[in-house]
């Protein structure tokens, strides 16, 4: 079973001494409730020469809106231990909310143009919650190498972003989206779906496959690759908060659209859930 341990100084004196050794160090933060995706970012650490990984796990109050379901987020513990012991965890970093946000907790990491749209929108203090929360996990775990989904692109680039313009010495990896055969991404909030919305929700690839499809034919006009992934969506889901393309680095509007240089993103309701998934154009979905 992984080592488990709940709190930050107790975390950074184990990696001081694994660092004393000459180890690299890997983190995979998470909100627990853990699926293959996950386990996906710790199989990338490890690829790139990370030892020992600590997964954490920690539902983060900070990134959670005030109508948002923080209180019904799943919370799995031990099934989650389980996973990270099949996948050769080595160490499980798992801090109760006073332990990270002490009475008196007041300070903040803000990163700005990346941020605004999109998530941002939808969500004000999102990003804020995740940078300040991912600033305190590097602080406790000193990693070398760190690892993050696609799947949550703006978050990705958000964080990128902080650890070039903070000059924090952690190597990123941005990795790809793990999904079901189906094409849904997988996510700890498909188990709040039933099942006939899980039926649903794979209507969200769909919908990026065809603008990704159509874009390998050739198409180049913002609007029609809009208009093609959001058919499907429509016909599915109830809600669409946003679906469209954007510069694939800074998420601005994007300039010619040219492969990898853009992302089409994708915000939907289904019922009392909100799917996010998206799809560099160039080489994904298709
Ligand atoms: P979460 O527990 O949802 O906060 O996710 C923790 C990390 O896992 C984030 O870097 C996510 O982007 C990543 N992640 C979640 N789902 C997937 C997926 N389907 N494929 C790849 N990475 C994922």
């Amino acid at each position: 079973m992984p080592q488990v341990i709940d709190n930050p100084r107790e975390l950074f004196a184990a990696t001081e001494v694994w660092r004393g050794r000459g180890l690299r160090v890997g983190l995979v933060p998470t909100m627990g409730a853990l699926h293959e995706g996950h386990m996906s970012l710790v199989a990338a650490v490890r690829a790139a020469g990370a030892r020992p990984v600590v997964v954490s796990i920690f539902v983060n109050p900070l990134q959670f809106g005030k109508n948002e379901d923080l209180a019904k987020y799943p919370r799995t513990f031990a099934e989650d231990l389980a996973r990270c012991d099949n996948h050769g965890v080595e160490v499980v970093y798992a801090p109760a909310p006073d332990a990270m946000y002490p009475v008196g907790f007041q300070s903040h990491v803000e990163v700005e143009r990346v941020t605004a749209p999109f998530e941002g929108e939808a969500r004000p203090t999102h990003f804020r919650g995740v940078t300040t929360v991912v600033t305190k996990l590097f602080n406790a775990t000193g990693p070398c190498i760190a690892a993050f989904g696609r799947k949550d692109y703006q978050q990705w680039r958000t964080l990128d972003r902080m650890v070039r313009d903070l000059d924090m010495p952690v190597e990123m990896l941005g990795c790809p989206i793990a999904r079901d055969e189906d094409g849904l991404a997988m996510s700890s909030r498909n188990r709040y779906l039933t099942a006939s919305e899980r039926t649903r929700a794979p209507a969200i690839f769909l919908g990026l496959r065809a603008a990704s499809r159509a874009f390998a034919r050739g198409e180049r006009d913002r609007g029609e690759l809009e208009r093609l992934a959001l058919a499907p969506i429509r016909a599915a889901f109830d809600v669409i908060d946003y679906a469209a393309v954007a510069d694939a680095d800074e998420l601005t509007d994007p300039g010619p659209i040219a492969p990898e240089a853009s992302v089409l993103l994708v915000a939907a309701w289904i019922g009392k859930t909100r799917l996010i998934d998206n799809c560099r154009l160039g080489s994904e979905c298709l």
